[in-house]
């Protein structure tokens, strides 16, 4: 009688129970076909209860499910998926959706449900400049099912990082590394004296529109016919100019109204007149008396690209552009995804944090997931309709990972080849700089060396509450507008075509009495490249800028050193003796020997990579066509900086913006 009864409670137990029975006793006979997937779902004879439940793994999406209790009929039979991403592809059709998240059908032991699992539409990977526009756009009307992995944190809400006046601790911090950006080294730069330079990545959500100077740049239709004659259609001056009307929402004055956006989604702040400094007006006249070329009121009006402007614009919001307006805080803000981000409003989103991409999972040449790693361990996600790359300086190492690269060296690092592309890493451009100091006061004047104080000592400061309120305080006190520049002039080669935009002349002035100004190339020819060294995804690749490479960027600079600088000085004294350039010593100028060592000792990079992953014919060093799409795959897009067909001469971040806007178009 006691036997009876034990074996009465473990049959009722068997039958009632919700725990997994996966391994023996299995309710459920799965048979799935198709796409490949990686599910975890649960079974329930009685989804209404649950009751008699099990749970399951699926590795493709076509199920079909018998019972295996033979002679028995469950009509409230129920299927829940348990991965986050995944869903019910025929819900409402299979099944009868419930409200406790199971589906409910009829199945017996020979009447199969056919059931089918619907993976994500798309994946993106990196959600920075580029990748926050993409997330935004694919994720769009509420049809597909979007999810971006993103390797670093959301920090959107930090004061740190949304008041524009932090934007020079937040540049600043690129000497010191984490926990705003990744800090890595290139390999010793031959053509300047063995050099090794530090590069860096932002990690925060938005990348680097997160925490760099926010200056908006667009580049000129000098630069944009060559992408047309390249590319198309796609890339013509017309379309270009209209995805940035479609961007912008412009506060300012404009000689060109009618090439400037009012109505897009992305603020631009005008530095307005009233509030330009005499430091602004003084470098700038003087750079007009030195150059010959007028001031521009507005530097990105396609018809007046060349010249000194005291009225920098800037990605910026709120009153006086008190807010950073970075594509994180401007696509993905509240109205998009919660803190958590999963998407609002209906909108299929997730936004997974600190989860770094590894490679591309394949179906023959056919793009269909990524693994990824997070806390750790390794994850696989699928996707049904594509993969967007917008991992910014990292895009061609994923490239590489994932098989799609230079044969040879995928082959010495033991990753099978899906399509042999030389092309991927090679062709990486920067647009280098040349720190100048000028101050009236030359005691004042901080050595590198004190910087590099300076940065200890704040990156020792970060890690605690306290230290963080006190840079917070810093950065809203320092005497800097909520614009970091203090002017922008455009200026083509000394004596070359006046049409025609090579250097930069920028000024910071973060103290009263000194300013920095970055003198810089911004079509520089030389090129660089990228190469993994290792299949780790935490690995940082070998990284080659090849500064000075092409003798013609080395030859420019002498000639902007010797024309501009010099008279630009000669000017600035006449108009205020207090003005003087004392990093480098103007003496220096006058020696050709001197200048040149000086240049390649001094050139640095200005961390605005572009052009590894070219958007180009494949035959002319191409990786990705006119739509993104790498060549030689299936449905791998590539959509940031890196596709940079043809140097921008404006500056990276508003050609991130371009590029994924204009790539978003045609998904
Ligand atoms: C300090 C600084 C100041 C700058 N100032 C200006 C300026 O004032 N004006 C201007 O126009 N440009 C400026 N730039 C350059 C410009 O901001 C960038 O070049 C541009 O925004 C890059 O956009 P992107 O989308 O290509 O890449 P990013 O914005 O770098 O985005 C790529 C993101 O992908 C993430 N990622 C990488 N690998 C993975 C992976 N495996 N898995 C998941 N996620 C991954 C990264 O963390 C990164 O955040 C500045 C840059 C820096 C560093």
């Amino acid at each position: 009688m006691k036997r009876n009864f034990i074996a009465i409670v473990l049959l009722l137990t068997l039958l009632f129970s919700k725990v997994n029975f996966a391994d023996s006793g299995l309710l459920f006979n799965v048979n799935a076909s198709g796409d490949p997937t990686e599910v975890s779902i649960t079974l329930c004879l009685n989804a209404k209860g649950p009751l008699s439940c099990q749970n399951y793994f699926v590795s493709a999406t076509n199920l079909t499910i018998l019972t295996t209790p033979s002679d028995h009929t469950y009509h409230y039979a129920g299927i829940k998926v348990n991965s986050p991403f995944y869903s019910i592809a025929n819900a409402g059709i299979s099944c009868t959706p419930l409200s406790n998240g199971f589906c409910m059908f009829t199945v017996s032991d020979t009447q199969p449900a056919a059931i089918s699992i619907k993976n994500p539409d798309y994946i993106v990977v990196g959600v920075g400049t580029a990748g926050a526009v993409i997330t935004k756009k694919l994720s769009d009307g509420n049809q597909n099912m979007v999810v971006a992995l993103h390797n670093g944190p959301d920090l959107n809400n930090d004061p740190l990082i949304n008041l524009s006046k932090n934007a020079i601790i937040t540049v600043l911090s690129g000497l010191i590394g984490p926990p705003l950006y990744n800090i890595s080294e290139t390999i010793p730069q031959i053509f300047i004296n063995d050099r090794i330079l530090n590069w860096i990545y932002a990690i925060p959500l938005g990348g680097a529109s997160s925490v760099n100077a926010g200056a908006w740049c667009r580049g000129t239709n000098q630069v944009y016919s060559q992408w047309e004659a390249l590319l198309g259609p796609n890339w013509s001056t017309t379309a270009i100019e209209n995805t940035y009307i479609e961007l912008e929402n412009y506060h300012g004055e404009t000689t060109n109204p009618s090439a400037r956006g009012f109505n897009g989604p992305l603020p631009i702040r005008q530095e307005p007149n009233p509030t330009i400094t005499t430091v602004s007006r003084k470098i700038s006249q003087a750079i007009t008396n030195a150059t010959g070329f007028s001031l521009v009121l507005d530097y990105n009006d396609p018809n007046t690209p060349i010249g000194p402007s005291t009225q920098v614009q800037y990605t910026q919001m709120g009153p006086d552009g008190a807010l950073r307006a970075s594509s994180a805080i401007v696509f993905l803000n509240k109205d998009v995804m919660d803190a958590n981000g999963n998407g609002v409003n209906g909108r299929k989103l997730h936004v997974v944090f600190n989860a770094t991409a590894d490679k591309v999972i394949w179906n023959g040449n056919k793009a269909i997931g990524v693994q990824y790693y997070r806390n750790g361990s390794p994850h696989l996600l699928y996707a049904s309709k594509g993969i967007i790359v917008s991992a910014g300086i990292k895009s061609s190492s994923f490239l590489m990972r994932s098989g799609v690269g230079s044969a040879s060296l995928l082959q010495s690092l033991n990753i099978p080849v899906v399509y042999d592309n030389p092309n991927v890493g090679s062709g990486l451009a920067d647009q280098p700089h040349i720190v100048m100091i000028y101050t009236s006061n030359p005691d004042d004047t901080p050595s590198s060396f004190r910087l590099k104080i300076a940065g200890k000592i704040l990156s020792a400061l970060s890690d605690t509450t306290l230290g963080r309120a006190l840079i917070t305080a810093i950065g809203t006190n320092v005497n800097v507008q909520n614009g970091l520049f203090t002017q922008i002039a455009w200026l083509p080669t000394p004596g070359g075509d006046p049409t025609i935009r090579t250097l930069r002349f920028a000024s910071v002035t973060p103290i009263p009495g000194i300013t920095i100004v970055l003198f810089d190339l911004v079509q520089p020819l030389s090129r660089g490249s990228i190469a993994i060294n290792s299949t780790d995804p935490f690995a940082e690749p070998t990284f080659d800028l090849g500064v000075l490479s092409n003798v013609d960027d080395l030859d420019l600079y002498i000639s902007g050193f010797q024309n501009y600088i010099q008279n630009i000085n000669n000017q600035l004294q006449v108009i205020d003796p207090s003005y003087q350039m004392i990093f480098p010593d103007p003496i220096i100028l006058n020696d050709l020997t001197v200048l040149t060592d000086f240049i390649k000792e001094e050139i640095g990079t200005n961390m605005h990579f572009q052009s590894h992953c070219r958007m180009a014919p494949l035959n002319q060093g191409g990786v990705v066509d006119d739509t993104g799409h790498v060549y030689g795959v299936q449905n791998l897009i590539v959509a940031d900086d890196s596709v940079v067909p043809i140097n921008m001469d404006g500056s990276p971040m508003a050609t991130a913006y371009l590029v994924a806007a204009n790539i978003a178009k045609h998904l």
